[in-house]
C-alpha cells in the first residue's frame, strides 16, 4: 500500500462517497454532531433587525461588548483581575487566533514547543511562520520540569503551544504539569500559547487555566466551535497581555479585517447561557463510557478512557501485518473494508494509533466499531 491517507484525505473520501451514494460511518470527524442551540440561531437573526450596523465592518479586534463580556467572564474564571475589553481580540474561529498568536509571538528561525502527539495544524501553522516545532513526546509519560529542560537543552524555544484537554488525546494535564510548564515559561522567557478550545468538554473537575498562573506570559485561545457546535460560523478569539493583542490586531486587520458581524452579535448571545453545553457533555459523557466498553471487547488494542474533548486514542499496532505496516495503511483497509473513515495516528504525530472521534451518533458508533473488530479480527487470521 502507498497512498498515505492523512486526516484530510480521509475526510475528503467521506465527502466523495457521500456524493456518490455509498455510506461510510465518519468517525474521523473533528467537529460535534449536536446544531447549534436554537437561543444562538435566533439571536443571529434577530441581530439583522436589532443591530444598526449590522452590515458594516466591526472594530478589527471585534465589537466592545463580546470582548468586555469574554473578559469579565475570564478574570471570573481565572480568579485574577488582569483582564479587560482591551485584552481580547475576536476572530474567525480559533485557528487563526492560533496563526495570529505565533505571528506576534515568534520570528523566522525561532523553535516552537509542541507537546506529542498534536493536531497536526500546530506544526504547520509554526512551520507557515518559518519557525521550528520542538517535539516533545508526552504519549506515556507526564510533562515534568526534567523532560522540558533535557528537551530544551541550549535551544532557545520562542513559544510553546500547551493544548489541553488535548486533541488528539483527550489528555487533561494534570496540575503538576501546568506548574512545571509555568516554571520553564518564567525561567527561559517562554510565551505559552494555551489551546483551551475543549476546555468546556470535560469529564473531570480541571485544574485552573495556565493564565490562572501566568497571565503576563499566557496567550489563551477560544473557540465557539466545540462548545457551541458553531464550527462553520467561524468565531473564536484570543486573550492575552495588551502588547500581544496589538501586534495580533495588525495581522488580522491586513488579513481578515474582522470577525463577522451578525456572527460576533450572536456569539454574544450564545456565551451567557450554559444549558445547551451541559447537555451536550451529558451525551458526550455516555457515548465516551458506551465506546469504552465497546473497545474493551476489541482484543490486541489499548487506550487511556480520554478526560476530556471527544476523541479515543487507540493503540492497533498489534494488528499490523506485511502489508499494513502503518496507521495510514490501516486507516485505509478500514475505511474501504469496514466502510469506516477513522483518523491515522500519523496525522497527530503518533505512529501504530489511531483516533475514533465519537461525535457521532450511538448508531454509527455501534456500527462503526463493530465493523473495525470484524476488520481487526479479519487481519489477525491472515497473519
Ligand atoms: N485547536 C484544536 C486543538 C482543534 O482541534 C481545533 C479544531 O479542530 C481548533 C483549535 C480550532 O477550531 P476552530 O478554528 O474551528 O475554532
Amino acid at each position: 500500500m502507498t497512498e498515505i491517507v492523512t486526516l484530510s484525505s480521509i475526510l475528503e473520501k467521506v465527502k466523495e462517497a457521500d456524493r456518490s451514494g455509498k455510506k461510510i460511518i465518519n468517525l474521523a470527524i473533528g467537529e460535534p454532531d449536536f446544531k447549534v442551540p436554537e437561543y444562538i440561531k435566533k439571536a443571529l437573526v434577530a441581530n439583522f433587525a436589532n443591530v444598526d450596523d449590522i452590515d458594516s465592518y466591526t472594530e478589527t479586534s471585534g465589537i466592545e461588548p463580546l470582548r468586555a463580556e469574554i473578559s469579565s467572564r475570564f478574570n471570573k474564571d481565572t480568579g485574577t483581575n488582569y483582564y479587560n475589553a482591551e485584552n481580547v481580540i475576536i476572530t474567525p474561529g480559533g485557528k487563526p487566533a492560533l496563526y495570529a498568536s505565533l505571528y506576534a509571538t515568534v520570528k523566522k528561525g525561532d523553535s516552537v514547543i509542541i507537546f506529542n502527539p498534536a493536531w497536526g495544524t500546530f506544526a504547520t501553522q509554526v512551520k507557515l511562520i518559518g519557525a521550528n516545532p520542538l517535539f516533545i513526546d508526552i504519549l506515556n509519560k507526564r510533562i515534568t520540569i526534567g523532560l522540558l529542560e533535557s528537551a530544551i537543552g541550549e535551544s532557545h524555544p520562542a513559544a510553546m503551544i500547551v493544548n489541553s484537554p488535548a486533541n488528539p488525546t483527550g489528555r487533561v494535564l494534570t496540575i503538576d504539569e501546568i506548574l512545571a510548564i509555568v516554571y520553564i515559561s518564567a525561567k527561559y522567557g517562554i510565551i505559552i500559547i494555551a489551546d483551551d478550545v475543549y476546555r468546556e468538554i470535560s469529564y473531570i473537575p480541571l485544574p485552573p487555566r495556565i493564565a490562572h498562573f501566568a497571565p503576563e506570559k499566557t496567550i489563551t485561545i477560544e473557540s465557539f466551535s466545540k462548545a457551541y457546535a458553531m464550527t462553520g460560523w467561524r468565531l473564536g478569539y484570543a486573550i492575552a497581555p495588551k502588547t500581544i493583542v496589538d501586534k495580533i490586531k495588525e495581522w488580522q486587520s491586513q488579513v481578515l479585517t474582522c470577525a463577522s458581524s451578525v456572527v460576533q452579535y450572536a456569539g454574544l448571545e450564545a456565551i451567557k447561557s450554559h444549558e445547551s453545553i451541559k447537555e451536550m457533555i451529558g451525551e458526550f459523557a455516555n457515548r465516551r463510557n458506551f465506546v469504552a466498553e465497546r473497545l474493551r471487547e476489541i482484543q490486541g488494542i489499548s487506550f487511556i478512557l480520554p478526560d476530556g474533548a471527544f476523541y479515543f486514542f487507540i493503540d492497533i499496532s498489534s494488528y499490523f501485518t506485511e502489508e499494513i505496516k502503518t496507521s495510514s495503511d490501516l486507516s485505509k483497509y478500514l475505511f474501504e473494508k469496514a466502510s469506516v473513515a477513522i483518523a491515522p495516528g500519523s496525522s497527530f504525530g503518533a505512529e501504530g494509533y489511531i483516533r475514533l472521534s465519537f461525535a457521532a451518533s450511538r448508531e454509527d458508533l455501534e456500527e462503526g466499531i463493530s465493523q473495525i473488530k470484524k476488520a481487526l479480527e479479519s487481519l489477525k487470521l491472515n497473519k
